[in-house]
């Protein structure tokens, strides 16, 4: 199955969904998944805020929205990125960070919101490639 991947045009910052290299819708610059490090993202099946796109944020950069059960993949040169996600007005989430180098290429994260008292939290957590759904 084809992967899904978010790319965020280095040009003109359009932020677009490719499953094969190809130009910017916006700008026309040739846009490379080749970029050393591999970052996947799962959004997990939930009720709240199923029907509203997660906002992602890489090291404070949009990198638009990810549906509820849908999988994405962000071609990143290798180095340190600060994942957070957004749902709505709930902006509470552990952003962690995520560091790809050719030791470890590929980092696969899924995404939950843990219901809280006062207020949910989204909660991100590294997993297994080999368990990430396939589209
Ligand atoms: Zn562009």
């Amino acid at each position: 199955m084809a992967r899904k991947y978010r790319v965020k045009c280095p040009r003109c910052g359009n932020v677009q969904n490719l499953l094969a290299p190809a130009a910017c819708a916006k700008c026309g610059e040739q846009l490379s998944l080749e970029q050393g490090g591999l970052l996947g993202i799962y959004r997990m099946g939930n009720f709240v805020g199923s029907a509203a796109g997660f906002g992602i944020y890489i090291n404070e950069q949009p990198y638009g929205q990810i549906g509820n059960r849908e999988s994405l993949y962000l071609p990143l040169p290798y180095g340190e990125y600060k994942l957070h996600i957004v749902c709505g007005m709930n902006r509470k989430c552990n952003d962690p960070v995520i560091k790809l180098s050719p030791e470890d290429p590929f980092v696969c994260v899924k995404v939950h919101i843990n219901m809280g008292f006062i207020q949910n939290k989204l909660v991100i957590e590294r997993a297994d490639p080999s368990t990430m759904p396939q589209d």
